[in-house]
């Protein structure tokens, strides 16, 4: 198996990450990564760039070190309706979307909340992915919301940065995905690189995916067609790739 995507990156315009955009797509090119999804973080997170960071992506090429960029953000959710920190002029502009818990925008609360709060981000057609969904502190029912992220076919993210951490448990995660595994929901290997040297660096992440042998025609970072005509897809008003 070749993962060739990493779509969960951070450059130092989330400020406790170290590398820029460009450094970044030298790292995925040598090893072999064709596509990275930029995805710093949304306004809410203390941290963040201001909003016209995410806004402004359309003055980088669509490819850099003939690595593919996709435009994108780590949106929070903000509540259990569901709602994502993304300015509405902004939205739409953007070709790649990772929903994820942060406690600072989003305490965790109770298994039941965060479960409403999944199934109500299930309904916006905008997101692509939800991130790092194992972190410590944020318990749901997996069995069900597997079913879920099938119905609404969203994609489950396996991020390297929180197994390696701590954030996230190897158990936990082993649990997820075995329940993704039995709904053939679709999911992708993520570094969730905050340095460079970490993008395209999945150590952690095979263990998991060794030891819960998930089949490979449902992880997407093998698939360089499937990420790009998702993307046009998905995101219709964004610039065509
Ligand atoms: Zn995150
Ligand atoms: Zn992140």
């Amino acid at each position: 198996m070749k993962i060739i995507a990493d779509l969960h990156t951070h450059t130092l315009a989330s400020s406790h990450a170290f590398s820029t955009i460009t450094e970044n797509c030298a790292v995925a090119r040598e090893r072999g990564i064709k596509v990275i999804a930029l995805t710093d973080h949304a306004p809410l997170m203390p941290d963040a760039p201001h909003e016209w960071h995410a806004a402004n992506q359309s003055v980088l090429p669509q490819t850099i070190k003939g690595v593919y960029v996709l435009k994108g953000i780590e949106a929070d959710i903000m509540n259990t309706d569901g709602e994502l920190d993304i300015p509405d002029y902004v939205i739409g502009k953007l070709q790649w979307i990772v929903a994820s818990f942060h406690g600072p925008v989003f305490p965790p609360m109770s298994a039941d909340d965060h479960f409403k709060a999944i199934e109500n981000v299930c309904k916006n057609p905008l997101v692509d992915a939800f991130g790092h969904l194992t972190a410590r502190g944020y318990p749901f029912d997996y069995t069900k919301a597997a079913k879920l992220f099938s119905k609404y076919d969203k994609i489950v993210e396996l991020n390297e940065a929180s197994l390696r951490s701590g954030a996230s448990q190897k158990d936990t995660a082993v649990r997820l995905f075995n329940a993704c595994k039995k709904e053939g929901v679709k999911i992708a290997v993520d570094s969730d690189a905050h340095y460079c040297e970490r993008i395209g660096d999945f150590s952690l992440a095979y263990e998991i995916l060794d030891e819960v042998k998930y089949p490979e025609n449902l992880i997407i970072s093998t698939n360089f067609d499937y990420i790009i005509d998702r993307a046009n897809r998905n995101h219709p008003q964004a610039p065509k790739i």
